[in-house]
């Protein structure tokens, strides 16, 4: 089932690229297994993807123990007591929504000799998450990251609100995109979920976070 799920999202973004005249390959995808078991990402990297997403940190270390081969994101509110563990389990913290956790980021990447991948969480709307960065906090947020040595900034993330229809999404997405482009056309944009990464991907998404159509659908 998950196999045949993923080959079907896979269609559906090369059709949603084709209809906004992108390349498939611009998308990657993160398998959100967060709540599944490690047998549910094994399905997963044998049906051929490599990126996955947790929110807990505990639940993801016990799953890393487990599961090998894959690329581990973090896409949770991030506490800044866990944040030594996630910088030694995690590929990508997608989810950095204060410059003080960035800087907890970088001094727990500092003491283990490692740059961490980040991206900056923007709350687009009002009422879809109670994190992330406005859109009018994020140069200045950005001038104090850069400082960070250990850090590597690659890209942005939001989670749209919740409308009821994927096209509601539209404009949060579109808000990202066009931060994105002020700032650095070659940044990562986080943005899709199951119920709208095609819309997600028609306003420039390169990296869709997808669970319940990979599990359920
Ligand atoms: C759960 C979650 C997803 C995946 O949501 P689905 O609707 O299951 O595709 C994506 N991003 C974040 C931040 C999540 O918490």
């Amino acid at each position: 089932m998950v196999k045949d799920n993923i080959s079907k999202i896979k269609a559906q973004i090369a059709h949603a690229c084709a209809k906004s005249g992108r390349n498939a390959n611009e998308v990657s995808i993160v398998a959100v297994t967060k709540a599944r078991a490690p047998e549910d990402i094994e399905e997963v990297l044998r049906a051929g993807l490599t990126d996955v997403g947790e929110n807990k940190i505990q639940e993801a270390v016990a799953k890393q123990a487990k599961v090998k081969g894959a690329r581990w994101h973090f896409i949770g509110h991030l506490q800044t007591n866990k944040v030594k563990e996630a910088v030694r389990i995690f590929d990508l913290i997608q989810s950095v929504d204060s410059i003080h956790l960035a800087e907890e980021i970088d001094r727990q990447a500092q003491k283990i000799g490692k740059v961490q991948d980040i991206l900056v969480e923007i709350k687009t709307s009002a009422e879809a998450t109670k994190f992330g960065f406005l859109p009018l906090d994020l140069p200045r947020a950005i001038e104090e990251i850069t400082k960070l040595k250990n850090i590597n900034l690659a890209g942005l993330m939001t989670i749209a609100a919740l409308t009821g229809a994927a096209e509601g999404s539209r404009p949060y997405f579109r808000i990202l995109r066009e931060l994105r482009d002020k700032i650095n056309k070659d940044w990562i944009l986080s943005m899709g979920m199951s119920d709208d990464f095609k819309i997600a991907i028609e306003e420039g998404s390169t990296m869709v976070r997808i669970g319940r159509a990979i599990f359920e659908g």
